[in-house]
């Protein structure tokens, strides 16, 4: 059975293009273009994901996906035309599940689609990636039991986006939440935390990325 994706999206030649895309890669994909009903549409016929446009004529973005988390967990994707926009999202804790910002290429979508579909669907076991220990009692995370030999900050970093895998965190939000006594350290101080801890998984499970940048907004853990 293909999995069916619900595109929510009012640029009918966008929307033509992402549907377009999706069943070439054996997806069934629906659109809508407008808000008014999706809320009923999408608990009536459950799809296995949504892509979300967050400007759609009727109902926004935002209403349809707190009304859809209220009833049922299914994969959502923000689709918004500006990057600054998804700082905004992400402190509303809408519970999106990935956010990509206009112009996207349809492959780019795609393959987001696919990655929210792997992390959410618990019998896509297929190629699944080392497992990640993270203890916060020694603050060892390790993989096959090899420790990464974290430092603590690069340790608390980890743990943050690990504790929610695939939600997108801001440089600003990991500072918040990993290092809040940490009042000198700037944005970009993350990215140098990053990457090492990219080189330290890497040392120990060389094909192995489990950190995905977004760019212009921060990163995300992938499972
Ligand atoms: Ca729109």
């Amino acid at each position: 059975m293909s999995k069916r994706i619900l595109i929510l999206e009012d640029e009918p030649a966008l929307a033509r293009v992402i549907q377009d895309y999706l069943i070439r890669d054996g997806f069934t994909a629906e659109v809508y273009h407008d808000g008014t009903d999706a809320v009923a549409t999408i608990l009536d016929t459950r799809p296995d994901l949504v892509v979300l446009d967050l400007m759609l004529p009727g109902k926004d973005g935002l209403t349809i996906c707190r009304e859809v988390r209220a009833a049922t967990n299914l994969p959502i994707i923000f689709e918004t035309a500006r990057v600054e926009e998804i700082d905004r999202l992400l402190g509303l804790e809408l519970g999106a599940d990935d956010y990509i910002c206009k112009p996207f290429s349809p492959r780019e979508l795609v393959a987001r689609v696919k990655a929210v579909l792997r992390r959410t669907d618990p019998k896509a076991e297929d190629g699944a990636p080392p497992r990640l220990i993270m203890d916060d009692a020694t603050w060892i995370a390790s993989i096959k039991g090899v420790s990464l030999d974290l430092t603590r900050r690069e340790f608390q970093i980890l743990h943050v986006m690990f504790n929610r895998p695939g939600r997108v965190f801001s440089r600003a939000q990991l500072l918040d939440l990993a290092l809040p006594d940490d009042a000198a350290v700037i944005d970009r101080t993350i990215d140098s935390h990053i990457k090492n801890i990219r080189a330290k998984v890497k040392a120990v499970c060389a094909d192995w990325d489990p950190i995905r940048s977004v760019y212009g907004v921060g990163y995300a853990f992938e499972l």
